[in-house]
């Protein structure tokens, strides 16, 4: 008899999910005050038994076949080494839980004068969470990636770079951007060189490396593209591979995009082109 000891026996059989059981097999150990908890080892409680241990801040062992109590210390046997060693051991934790063999719970609970004590099931629906109410995490703003949109619009490098002027531009080219993308709800892609640009990402907060389109950002599949300010390097024309109808405006008549990768280059100023077509879209 274990002397000085609050030894505890849970009777769990039936089904059980690991879900619930965890938490209730936790709270169960928790709430007897034992310090050595004894379980049979059918399949529910070899299940959940470790984890609710764990969540119980006590120490388990399984296949456990003679528990003895000597000199007000618990004494577990079981085998290991595949039954080749019979081992004997003790622990220093509280609570210790002993998962036994099934066929000698019974044995050891009335050698040990273990107190059965009713598993409550309901213990876990004490830690279940409550749906208050849903709240949209919102994006932070207006998304300007729109998978549905029929066409692409690719802003480029070339964006933050310095103009004719000797001079760069970034408010005059982040409103132009926006204005379009706004006016002919475009999806905003861009290369890889724009958002890897910290002074652009502050000037352009409105883009990320989710725009990015190529071979290392993403392969949208709207109707149309046209690219802007960007050189039409073939790991950012990769990601054009789903979009059929292709023009471009670029100051540079031998652009990649003129290398057969565009249908239409237009040989320009992107700054004064954009800002005339969003005049024109009103
Ligand atoms: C392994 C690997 C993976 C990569 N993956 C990707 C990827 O996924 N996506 C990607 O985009 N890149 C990727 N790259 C980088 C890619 O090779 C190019 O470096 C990048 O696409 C260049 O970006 P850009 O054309 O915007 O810039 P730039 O090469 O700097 O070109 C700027 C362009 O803007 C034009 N320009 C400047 N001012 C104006 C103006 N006022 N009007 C019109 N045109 C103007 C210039 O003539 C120039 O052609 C990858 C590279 C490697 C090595």
């Amino acid at each position: 008899m274990g002397e000085g000891m609050k030894i505890v026996a849970f009777k769990i059989e039936g089904n059980g999910t690991f879900a619930k059981d965890v938490p209730a097999i936790a709270e169960a150990v928790k709430a007897s005050g034992a310090d050595l908890v004894l379980m049979s080892g059918n399949s529910r409680v070899k299940r959940s038994a470790p984890a609710a241990a764990f969540r119980a801040g006590a120490e388990i062992d399984t296949n456990v076949v003679d528990v003895e109590v000597v000199d007000g210390k618990a004494v577990e046997r079981r085998w290991v080494y595949r039954q080749r060693i019979f081992t004997e051991f003790t622990r220093a934790a509280k609570p210790w839980v002993i998962v036994t063999d099934p066929s000698l719970f019974d044995e050891i609970c009335a050698k040990t004068g273990a107190e059965c004590v009713a598993f409550t099931e309901d213990a876990a629906a004490a830690t279940r969470t409550t749906v208050n109410g849903v709240e949209n995490a919102g994006t932070g703003g207006e998304s300007t990636i729109k998978p549905d949109a029929k066409l692409l619009f690719v802003a480029g490098a070339g964006w933050t770079k310095k103009q004719a002027d000797g001079a760069v531009h970034f408010e005059e080219a982040a409103a132009t951007i926006t204005g379009f993308t706004a006016k002919a709800n475009a999806s905003l892609g861009s290369s890889k060189s724009l958002v890897d640009m910290p002074e652009a990402a502050a000037a352009f907060t409105f883009m990320s490396h989710m725009n990015q389109v190529g071979q290392t950002g993403s392969t949208p599949r709207h109707q149309k593209g046209l690219a802007t300010c960007c050189h039409g390097e073939e790991p950012h024309v990769v990601g054009w591979r789903f979009i059929n109808e292709r023009r471009t405006i670029n100051l540079d008549a031998n652009c990649g995009w003129a290398q057969g990768k565009a249908d239409v280059v237009y040989v320009a100023d992107a700054f004064a082109v954009m800002k005339k077509v969003n005049e024109l879209l009103g």
